[in-house]
């Protein structure tokens, strides 16, 4: 099959190294983080042509987005115009200058909209959990060159995420960008997918070079939450924003209750906090460094305390093996998460925290006893548990 032409866009320049890539040299260009909106769904040409002269107006927005094929959670909902809203693309482009993105999940919708000059393809939550798709589409996509974002899979899988990446990168895919949406969860919780910042950021230590954008409008669900999401973002030093946007947000065919209108858009983001990383105040760095050279003793401290309460759960399991006693003592259990949240909120330090610090400390406890009771080594402690 004869590669389709990619459209003439400065970004496809042949790109030097791993961090020169469309995303990269538009940070670089911009000096904040990029902003990516348009509607969840492309509906109608004059729906998708409204939101993108609002977006071009803001003259903050970088990418224009739109999906065309819609993974639905139910058959019946509205799944998208699919290929004849590529054409509407095609003109955003041409009367904005805005380049476009828009979602695939099969090497047809590949073809189809590289065909349509399509500049970025992303890769959607329903689709990175399934590694099958994610290869197809690495596989249509392998010489291509173009830039590709890939969004979080809907459960909470750094493993999955990460391995969709590495697909990618294998098949010659070196334009990278991830899209943080938030997980599924089965708590109750405010957002409608928990955000779980500690996977995104796991994730960006896992790919440092790979600029890593958050997506409020499908962790909130909701327009309220919009901006507490992206200033989080931003303070957690996030490379770019995607925000769903609809000139009529209360009749979108979907994700309704999630977009703003353009003019909304921009009010949220004069709201924003840009931080800055780094400061070139000489009393500011002086005093950063002071505190966290003490930061540094008193993590110290910490350690060594752990070193030394985990040298007594070792004395004590001994003696529980001596003596044949199991591992888990519930009474102590409860005792311990009745008593520390209590003594950590008496010097002002947040119950909560101490709680679920003490829920690791605990698993570490079992752990070290079941070594000594087994006497052959077990795996450390991760965030999900022991390793027993
Ligand atoms: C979307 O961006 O419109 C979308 C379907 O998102 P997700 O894959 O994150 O659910
Ligand atoms: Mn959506």
């Amino acid at each position: 099959m004869p590669r389709p032409r990619l459209a003439a866009y400065p970004f496809f320049l042949p790109m030097t190294s791993a961090a020169d890539t469309f995303f990269t040299r538009l940070m670089a260009r911009k000096g904040q983080p990029l902003l990516i909106a348009g509607p969840c769904s492309a509906e109608t040409e004059a729906q998708v042509m409204a939101t993108a002269h609002g977006l071009r107006a803001l003259g903050q927005v970088d990418l224009f987005r739109a999906g065309i094929w819609k993974p639905r959670t139910r058959p019946g909902s509205f799944e998208g115009m699919g290929t004849a809203a590529l054409p509407w693309l095609q003109r955003v482009k041409a009367e904005t200058g805005l380049p476009t993105t828009v979602e695939v999940a099969t090497p047809r919708h590949v073809e189809d909209a590289l065909a349509h000059g399509i500049d970025v393809l992303w890769i959607g939550a329903r689709t990175t959990v399934n590694p099958f798709a994610v290869q197809a589409l690495a596989d249509a996509l392998a010489g291509t060159g173009v830039p590709v974002m890939v969004k979080n899979p809907v459960n909470p899988d750094v493993a999955l995420w990460a391995g969709a990446l590495e697909r990618l990168e294998r098949a010659g895919i070196t334009q990278l960008a991830a899209i943080h949406r938030g997980f599924s969860t089965f708590a109750p919780s405010r957002y409608r997918n928990a955000p779980t910042w500690i996977l995104a950021i796991e994730l960006k230590t896992r790919f440092p070079h790979i600029p890593l954008i958050c997506d409020p409008s499908h962790i909130g669900g909701r327009r309220d939450l919009l901006l507490p999401i992206a200033q989080k973002a931003l303070d957690l030093d996030y490379d770019g924003l995607m925000i769903e946007t609809h000139p009529d947000p209360d009749h979108a065919l979907s994700d309704a209750e999630q977009q703003v209108t353009p003019a909304r858009l921009g009010e949220i983001l004069a709201e924003l906090k840009y931080r800055r990383r780094s400061s070139d105040n000489a009393d500011y760095n002086s005093k950063a460094e002071e505190l966290r050279q003490k930061m540094d003793v008193a993590d110290r401290e910490i350690i060594e305390a752990l070193a030394r309460r985990m040298a007594l759960v070792e004395e004590l399991a001994q003696y529980k093996k001596a003596n044949n006693v199991k591992i888990l003592q519930l009474d102590r259990w409860h005792e311990i998460f009745a008593s520390r949240p209590d003594w950590a909120a008496r010097v002002g330090v947040d119950e909560k925290f101490v709680g679920e610090l003490y829920k690791l400390i605990h698993l570490e406890s079992i752990r070290k006893q079941t070594e000594v009771l087994n006497g052959r080594p077990v795996d450390g402690v991760t965030h999900l548990g022991p390793g027993l």
